[in-house]
């Protein structure tokens, strides 16, 4: 099972709540962050390094092991793709469209 979330970027800094100023989105396309829960482990490494709170711990959904991770606010990515690079278990990409 996989969760996926995409948007319309917009260029610049955009959005609310955690922002990374020093970082300029690096594509004016779509944005698409899928989660393989299949391969997901609930260590939480993405939530901790994402600079702008786009990814979340989802408290009310228990999966017999951990919370699992959502996209919680796809549209202030930066695509900086720190989750997909430090996710252990290859359980997150995130793709631009160009
Ligand atoms: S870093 Fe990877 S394994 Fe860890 S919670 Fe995030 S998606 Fe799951
Ligand atoms: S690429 Fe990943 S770590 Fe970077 S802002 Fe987007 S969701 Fe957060």
């Amino acid at each position: 099972m996989t969760s996926q979330c995409s948007h319309a970027a917009v260029e610049g800094s955009a959005g609310t709540g955690a922002t990374h100023p020093a970082r300029p989105r690096a594509s004016a396309g779509a944005i698409t962050i899928t989660i393989n829960h299949e391969w997901c482990k609930g260590c939480y490494i993405c939530v901790s390094v994402c600079p702008r709170d786009v990814l979340a711990i989802d408290e009310s959904t228990w999966t017999g092991r951990f919370h699992p991770v959502i996209v919680a606010h796809a549209e202030n990515c930066a695509l900086c793709r720190h989750c997909e690079l430090l996710c252990p278990d290859l359980a997150i990409e995130v793709l631009a469209e160009a």
